[in-house]
């Protein structure tokens, strides 16, 4: 598996977690590129069940939904606690994938989700460097998760998210964000 040796985790590596996060990270920025292309902000996520049933996938859309909070994680969340109807689900032990790392707001709404796992892409800082989007205040946010269950693997495929990122700010796309 290529672009995997840089992975960490708030747990005992274990090979096959990161190859099924892998799998499914790579196909998240293969669909994302769709979605840049019909005026979405640059980042996907997905929610899956431990059978490795898809509950959930969305991309962010803040800038074509207007809404700050649409990011991909937050509303991949919003669908499946709807698709389940509750708002609550850590009774179906749910991991959630990104392309990306989530930002302050989404560590949130992941904790108060009941996800149960978190996998993600690209860095913040790295976006950060790449896009100048504002990924916020979240000093050793695994650790927290650690404390509340939550397990965190990260930086999986992290070449092909960062291409993707290239691309969007290449292309001219909205970098959002407040006025200060
Ligand atoms: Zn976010």
């Amino acid at each position: 598996m290529s672009g995997n040796s840089s992975v960490i985790a708030n747990e005992k590596i274990d090979p096959s977690k990161v190859a099924a996060a892998a799998k499914i990270i790579l196909d998240l920025q293969r669909e994302l590129k769709k979605y840049i292309d019909k005026g979405y902000g640059p980042f996907m996520a997905a929610i899956y069940d431990a059978d490795g049933n898809l509950i959930a996938r969305a991309a962010n859309n803040v800038v074509n939904k207007s809404c700050s909070n649409n990011h991909a994680e937050m509303n991949a969340i919003r669908l499946a606690e709807k698709k389940l109807g509750t708002y609550d689900l850590s009774p179906y032990n749910l991991s959630l994938y990104v392309t990306s790392e989530p930002c302050m707001m989404c560590l949130g709404g992941i904790m108060w989700s009941g996800i149960k796992a978190v996998y993600y892409g690209v860095p913040s800082d790295k976006v950060t460097k790449i896009t100048g989007f504002d990924e916020g205040f979240k000093p050793n946010w695994p650790i927290e998760f650690t404390k509340r269950g939550i397990t965190v693997y990260g930086q999986i495929e992290t070449a092909a998210g960062e291409r993707v990122l290239k691309d969007y700010v290449s292309a001219g796309h909205s970098i959002y964000k407040p006025e200060k």
